[in-house]
């Protein structure tokens, strides 16, 4: 996203910690270090005996007595081989000799009498147990040490995940939220906001709520606490939640849900506390938590795996904070998911995020405002068509469309061009579906022929089944890891029928067939239609209840995350596989029977393709004449009514073969 909002940091008024402590702390080490070793720098223990014989030798040159009873006897110069034996350049200047004495008086009485015998001449004098100071520097000293090491490791991390840099140690409690202050120049409405109507209208009412809140409260209504915007990835939900702000003026905390995670035990919860704090005293405001299901999935679900008490608590205090304030202090949450599914049943109890806001992948009408939207800044030449490039993009949610309309543009401005045209936007779409034209990956002639029968026969097919989706293009040139593809138009429906779904499969399955009718060998080509043939079946048949063997059966829980424990009997699971297997054998023998039917136009067409390595349905119309059934597609440009969402409708815009890496 790069809406230009004025994004202020939140306040953090924090000092940041410098290195200079760290350094500080190295330079009493070593000046310790320095001194100590200045001072005592050899030193020995003898027992008390000893001592007494080296005082009466004359050796010393004073002596320290501590109260703790132990004493220091300095030595003369002179004999210091004598008592270390070794030269007086390597024990340091003022070497001693530890010694635990008795008493105090025996020592004062041994020393008089040394004194008196002229054996002693040096001064006694009497200290507390000093070194405390180095004694505390010591225990405290690694205590320094770990704070320091933490505080640069957590430099290190926050530094790159905060806004800016500014989170450290001081902060890791602090919400990461970006606020984006009211009356910002270029604020976000619902202009901005292509389609999404029905969402839009419902959260009208929140900028209602938010402008007006005497309104709703004077009534003794109580304002809404938060919202849920439910949809798959870039349908715009941040956009959306954006707007209202805009709409209603009022600032906007914007963070995301993973922002609230982090390794550290208590900091999720802390930086919820955060940022409600920061949300209320600039109430009214909306608060938006992207990817919710980060913090909320349902707690401790799978005891078994351990659980994650750290999420657990953050959700917990996100839960507190919700019910903590009152209805009416003007901050309203919004939270963006795509998994509502996972969520935790209590964030979505009455009085958290009780309203749901659906926000879908746009539809054909849709994807044409969107278009508009994102066209609106670009140069144009005339030959772009709107209504093309939103029937061609089926499946792409707004922010695919906001790619397409972007990488158009860098297309056209690699060839030179003053405007953007219509090839440039069918280039990005194909780059963006199928991924990177290889140009230089080289290819047999024989491996060639092969690729375009395959294709062919996916074309072949899917023109003379009726429900089979729309052929756009065929190609045999080599895109991301697909070798060669047949570009379908998807009818946008809410629910599929299973004569759609069994002529899907046939189509799907084209492929293999063709290889195995015109040139007698399979190969690894086919296998990611094969895969998706497989998982389709199961799907028709252990979740959709549409076998004859087991009809109106659906093993699927939607509750349920991960399925340990599948919900039906072996005997079951072998019928199912047993079924799948019959359903696209079926499906396969059709597939070869329509093309030993058509096998004329198939070879034409694949010799076409070896030609000119993109095809057009125009092509295929010349071959095989015009396709008996009028496709929906035509008759849903017209029509703009959209149901209820029912099951997701899965078809992709293409059917990728993928060449096999095994
Ligand atoms: P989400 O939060 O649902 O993942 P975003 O709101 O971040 O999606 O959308 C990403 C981008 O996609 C937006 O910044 C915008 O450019 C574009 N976009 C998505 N939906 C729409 C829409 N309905 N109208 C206009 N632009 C859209
Ligand atoms: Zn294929």
């Amino acid at each position: 996203m790069s809406e230009n909002f004025n994004s202020n940091k939140p306040k953090m008024n924090m000092p940041r910690p410098s290195l200079t402590w760290l350094y500080v702390i190295i330079a009493l080490v070593i000046g310790y270090l320095y001194l100590t070793g200045e001072e005592g720098s050899g030193s020995k223990e003898v027992t008390y005996t000893e001592f007494q014989q080296m005082v009466s030798n004359g050796y010393a040159s004073r002596i320290v007595a501590y109260d703790d009873n132990s004493i220091e006897m300095y030595i003369q110069p002179e004999h210091i081989v004598d008592v270390f034996k070794k030269d007086a350049s390597k024990v340091g200047r003022s070497p001693f000799v530890k010694v635990q004495g008795g008493s105090m008086e025996a020592l004062e009485k041994f020393l008089d009498q040394e004194q008196k015998d002229g054996h002693f001449t040096g001064s006694l004098s009497y200290k507390k147990q000093g070194n405390y100071l180095g004694m505390i520097f010591w225990n405290i000293f690694p205590i320094f040490l770990l704070v320091g090491l933490w505080m640069f490791i957590m430099r290190r991390m926050g530094g790159g995940a905060g806004p800016g840099g500014a989170a450290n140690v001081f902060s890791v409690g602090k919400s990461r939220a970006q606020l984006f202050e009211k009356g910002a120049a270029n604020k976000i409405t619902f202009k901005d906001v292509a389609g999404q109507a029905a969402a839009k209208q419902e959260v009208q009412e929140i900028v209602d709520f938010l402008k007006q809140p005497q309104k709703y409260t004077e009534l003794g209504g109580k304002i809404p606490k938060g919202a849920l915007l439910v949809g798959p990835p870039g349908t715009g939900k941040t956009l959306l939640a954006k707007a209202v702000a805009g709409e209603a003026d009022v600032p906007f905390f914007s963070m995301s849900g993973s922002d609230f995670v982090e390794m550290f035990v208590g900091v999720g919860a802390s930086r919820v506390r955060d940022l409600f704090r920061q949300a209320k005293e600039k109430a009214p405001c909306i608060i938006f938590i992207d990817e919710i299901d980060a913090v909320g999935r349902a707690r401790g679900k799978n005891a078994s795996m351990g659980g994650n008490d750290e999420r657990e608590s953050t959700l917990n205090q996100l839960l507190t904070e919700m019910d903590g304030f009152g209805s009416n202090s003007g901050v309203i949450i919004l939270a963006a998911t795509n998994r509502v599914d996972i969520l935790d049943k209590a964030l979505l109890r009455a009085g958290r995020f009780d309203r749901q806001i659906y926000v879908d992948l746009p539809d054909l009408n849709e994807r044409k405002e969107v278009f508009g939207v994102h066209l609106r800044p670009l140069k144009l030449d005339d030959t772009v068509d709107v209504d093309l490039l939103a029937r061609q993009t089926p499946g792409f949610s707004g922010a695919d469309i906001a790619n397409v309309c972007n990488e158009a543009a860098l297309i056209a401005a690699r060839h030179g061009q003053a405007a953007v045209g219509k090839t440039d936007f069918l280039a990005a779409i194909d780059r963006i579906v199928g991924g990177l034209e290889k140009k230089t990956k080289v290819m047999t002639a024989d491996e060639k022929r092969a690729i375009a029968l395959h294709e062919a026969g996916h074309a072949t097919i899917s023109w003379f089944l009726e429900h089979a989706n729309p052929l756009i293009k065929v190609t045999i040139v080599p895109r991301g890891r697909a070798l060669g593809a047949a570009w379908y138009l998807p009818e946008e429906r809410q629910i599929t029928t299973k004569e759609q779904m069994l002529d899907e499969m046939c189509a799907t399955l084209g492929g293999r067939a063709a290889e195995e009718v015109f040139i007698g060998r399979i190969s690894t080509g086919a296998m990611n239609d094969l895969e998706r043939v497989t998982k389709q079946a199961y799907g028709m048949i252990a979740y959709a209840g549409m076998s004859d063997e087991l009809p109106n059966l659906c093993y699927y829980s939607s509750s349920d995350e991960y399925m340990f424990n599948k919900p039906y009997s072996e005997r079951t699971a072998e019928r199912i596989d047993e079924e799948v297997g019959k359903m696209i054998a079926g499906q396969y023998a059709r597939a070869k029977e329509l093309l030993r039917e058509h096998a004329a136009g198939h070879n034409q067409l694949a010799e076409l393709l070896i030609e000119k390595e993109v095809i057009f349905a125009e092509d295929v119309e010349r071959i095989f004449g015009k396709r008996p059934w009028t496709s929906r597609s035509e008759e849903i440009m017209a029509e703009e009514e959209k149901t209820t969402p029912a099951l997701p409708d899965s078809s992709a815009a293409s059917a990728p073969d993928t060449a096999s890496e095994a």
